[in-house]
């Protein structure tokens, strides 16, 4: 089985749903609030979890009501949150509003996610007992290194998704093992539109690199073997929320059991195409049995991937 270590943000978001966004001044009435757990670390450890693997948690929430529902969320998913501290004043929040064309504007405040700049004790041990570190960008960025820096002295594998997008220091590039961007966040890691193109200008500091191609599949590429692009399930897509997140936690499951990259690359298509077609984000995210099921019914030929 693999195991885990997800080194994290946690963010309640608070979604309002409106016709039309309110302007600047402007007061609209909604016609739906909801508060969902989120945040891209407690997303991938929910859905590696989901996805059969033993997974560990480093983050923080804060001593309010947002931090102990989130805490319970993790816990009812089978993460094991000793690494997640609480602390005092708010939880992380992401302010939400969702027009009816699809659009949206988000706010996010942090909160208790700010305060992870460096690991705490039995955060190292955690991250050396693992088979994988999975790092994102909401927390601070010497946190980040901290996490990274640790799991490379234990010889633990780093991936990196790199979101929200921004530069990268040097130093964690290369303490990263495999970097796992969409095609938006490699463009703006590389300056390249063309996934093949950024995927080749990665390679120069990361030795390996999947790229998320939306509804397109994904792309590996290696330093050493030609790329290879695994197709997505063609699926009615209703929420993409977590997409990425669902399939880097099923991703780093599958491929700690030994399966091959494109064949995980399989196997976390079809826990996003399962996560896709349902409303939510983490509330969304397929177990293994669905993801099981899913993968015997469909057509094999949609499910084997393709050379590039
Ligand atoms: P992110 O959510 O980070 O933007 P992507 O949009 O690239 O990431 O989606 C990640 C993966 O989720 C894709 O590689 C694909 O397998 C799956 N996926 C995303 N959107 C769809 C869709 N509309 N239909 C089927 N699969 C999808």
């Amino acid at each position: 089985m693999t195991h885990l270590t997800v080194l994290g943000s946690a963010n309640m978001d608070l979604v309002a749903y409106v016709p039309k966004a309110p302007r600047r001044g402007q007061t609209v009435t909604g016609r739906e609030f909801r508060t969902v757990p989120g945040g891209k670390g407690a997303n991938q450890a929910i859905a590696a979890a989901r996805a059969g693997g033993t997974v560990a948690v480093i983050g923080a929430v804060g001593d309010d009501d947002f931090g102990a529902r989130m805490r319970r969320t993790l816990v009812d998913a089978g993460v094991d949150t000793t690494g997640l501290r609480t602390v005092p004043g708010p939880s992380g929040t992401a302010h939400i509003v969702v027009d009816d064309d699809g659009g949206n504007a988000i706010v996010v405040v942090p909160g208790a996610n700010g305060t992870v700049t460096a690991l705490a004790t039995g955060d190292e041990a955690r991250i050396a007992a693992s088979g994988a570190l999975l790092l994102q960008l909401e927390l601070p960025m010497e946190g980040v290194l901290a996490g990274a820096r640790a799991a490379r002295a234990h010889g633990v594998r780093t991936v990196l998704t790199p979101a929200p997008a921004q530069p990268l220091p040097a130093e964690l590039l290369s303490l990263t093992d495999l970097l796992v961007p969409n095609e938006h966040e490699a463009a703006a890691l590389t300056g390249a539109d063309d996934p093949y193109e950024a995927a080749r200008l990665l390679l120069v500091q990361v030795p390996e690199v999947v790229i998320t191609l939306g509804e397109r599949g994904s792309l590996y590429a290696t330093r050493d073997a030609d790329p290879v692009t695994v197709p997505a399930f063609p699926v009615d897509a209703v929420d993409t929320t977590a997409a990425g997140d669902t399939f880097v936690g099923a991703l780093t499951v599958a491929y700690g059991e030994g399966h091959p990259m494109p064949k995980a690359m399989a196997w976390a298509a079809a826990a996003s195409a399962l996560a896709v077609q349902r409303p939510g984000a983490s509330s969304s995210m397929p177990t293994r049995t669905e993801i099981e099921t899913f993968c015997t019914t469909v057509r094999t030929d949609e499910a084997r991937p393709q050379e590039a």
